[in-house]
């Protein structure tokens, strides 16, 4: 006989995880299947986010950022240190211990809350029934009233550059170099690529990123990406925009990759190659024949607006369905599916979802560009601050960058916020705040923030929308 639950979960990353947690918290039985085994050949859970993602990216982020201040940016302060050296080793090791309490933790929330886990491959069959093939073999079938698929996504390959041992790796294995190396390719210009291409060319890497799209960050706020691309330049990464890798061939222990940009075709060197060039989502073995639940045109599982597959009763979230693939996307995805199934209403505000790039400075926006406000034909206004003329940004040693708001011209609604600077990941969430609550750039402007903070900024931009910014002669005239 079969175990019977409310709700089985497929995946245990932050968009399963959260659902699992949030299902059982809601009074349903629930079980959680998945297969991420570490490196150690345990069950592991949290996914691609905390196992190869976002926690292992920002702890190299971290430790690299520290060790660039302090050997290039602590003489302006007046600390001298001579010989500042970096243990790659103890870095990464400190990484996979962080990743380990993590990980482990996500097994303590699902005792805590009554998650049933199930260690290995989940399939979804007909009839809202689960084949579960567990890491030895065996095979139960588990039924459910309601599934929830979180199945995730994997680094996309591409024919011109196949992964090669040590030589030509993806995102996971560009955690885990053991050394730093000196010339280092990375193929992609997007928001991995650029924050592991940052991470190693900190500690002395010699970085070429190769990036097929004429324009930087081509979805980012342009005005923004302008601003990154000349201070992520100045640091010393070499950004090649319009360069299509076509090519590659091993060398020894090097790799020569071949691109065409608009001189034609180009070979460069190097000693590592990251290949970033997206995510798609993983739906390998996952739906039987007959399972009922349709893919989209691009591979993504189809749902609706509340995350409903073609099958009733099985809904799907996360990476692998459409929208941004971002954790914190996946897990209030989670949330809104566990309480719509325990009878709730409840809705996702898709317009509402901030994104970061964790470069430094980092790169942080929330709603839309000025580019999608002008290409709707929507007549906007716009309001700019630089960090350059806020004081706490000098005290820091940090005056790159600026915050902007985009508003809608009558009714002067925010429709987007874009910072770039530091703490910008921090920062954006005012932005996130203030349009989920409708706000307009003229109830920020008329609120009290701190002195001296970077959140200035964001005031200053408020104000500047409509020509009134008080620290730098604005733009335009006060109305
Ligand atoms: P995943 O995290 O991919 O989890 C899916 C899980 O399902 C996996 O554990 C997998 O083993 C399991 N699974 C799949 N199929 C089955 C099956 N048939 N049976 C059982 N188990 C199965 N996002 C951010 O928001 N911020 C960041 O800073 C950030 N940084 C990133 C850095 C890197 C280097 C990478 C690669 C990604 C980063 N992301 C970041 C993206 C983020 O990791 C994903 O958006 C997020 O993990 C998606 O969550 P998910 O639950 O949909 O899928
Ligand atoms: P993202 O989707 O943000 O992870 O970014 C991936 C980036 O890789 C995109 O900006 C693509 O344009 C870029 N890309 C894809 N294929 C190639 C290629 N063959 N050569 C160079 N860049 C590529």
């Amino acid at each position: 006989m079969s175990d019977k639950y409310d709700v089985v979960v497929i995946g245990a990353g932050p968009g399963g995880y959260v659902a699992a947690i949030r299902a059982a918290q809601l009074g349903l039985k629930t079980a959680c299947v998945e297969k991420w085994l570490n490196k150690e050949g345990k069950p592991s859970y949290g996914g691609t986010c905390l196992n190869v993602g976002c926690i292992p990216s920002k702890a190299l982020l971290e430790a690299s950022h520290k060790y660039a201040e302090t050997k290039h940016d602590f003489a302006d302060l007046g600390i001298e240190i001579s010989d500042v050296k970096m243990d790659v080793k103890k870095m990464v090791a400190r990484k996979n211990t962080i990743v380990g309490q993590l990980t482990q933790g996500i097994g303590g929330l699902f005792k805590a809350n009554g998650v049933t886990p199930l260690h290995g491959t989940g399939k979804v069959l007909s009839g809202k029934k689960v084949e579960v093939t567990g890491h030895d073999g065996s095979v139960q079938v588990v039924e459910a009233e309601n599934i929830i698929i979180a199945s995730g996504s994997v680094p996309v390959e591409i024919p011109p550059t196949p992964l090669t041992e040590g030589l030509i790796v993806d995102s996971t294995g560009a955690l885990d170099f053991e050394e730093v190396p000196a010339r280092l390719g990375v193929i992609g210009g997007g928001v991995i690529g650029l924050e592991l291409g940052s991470v190693w060319q900190r500690l002395g890497s010699e970085v070429t990123v190769l990036e097929a799209q004429d324009s930087f960050l081509a979805t980012t706020d342009q005005e923004i990406a302008k601003a990154a691309k000349k201070i992520l330049t100045k640091q010393g990464l070499n950004i090649e925009i319009g360069a299509r890798v076509t090519g590659s061939e091993i060398n020894g222990n090097e790799v020569v990759v071949t691109y065409a940009d608009a001189k034609g075709e180009q070979q460069k060197t190097f000693d590592k190659l990251i290949v970033c060039v997206g995510r798609r989502p993983y739906t390998e073995a996952l739906l039987a024949n007959d399972s009922g639940v349709n893919l989209d045109e691009r591979g993504f599982i189809y749902v609706d607006d509340h995350c409903r597959t073609s099958v009733p009763g099985v809904f799907a979230i996360g990476d692998v369905v459409r929208g941004p693939m971002l954790a914190h996307k996946a897990s209030e995805e989670g949330v809104m599916v566990a309480d719509i199934i325990a009878g709730h209403k409840a809705e996702m505000n898709y317009d509402v979802i901030p994104g970061v790039i964790y470069t430094f400075p980092e790169i942080a926006s929330v709603g839309k560009t000025e580019e999608e406000v002008k290409a709707e034909g929507t007549e906007y206004e716009t309001g700019t601050f630089p960090f350059q003329a806020i004081g706490r940004a000098m005290t820091n040693g940090c005056t790159d960058g600026m915050v902007k708001i985009i508003t809608e011209k009558a009714s002067d609604r925010i429709l987007g916020m874009h910072i770039i600077g530091q703490n910008a990941g921090e920062m954006i969430h005012q932005g996130v705040i203030a349009m989920e609550f409708g706000s307009s750039a003229e109830d920020l402007a008329l609120m009290c923030f701190a002195h001296p903070t970077l959140s200035e900024a964001v005031h200053e931009a408020a104000l500047a929308v409509d020509g009134h910014a008080i620290h730098m002669p604005n733009r335009k005239k006060r109305k």
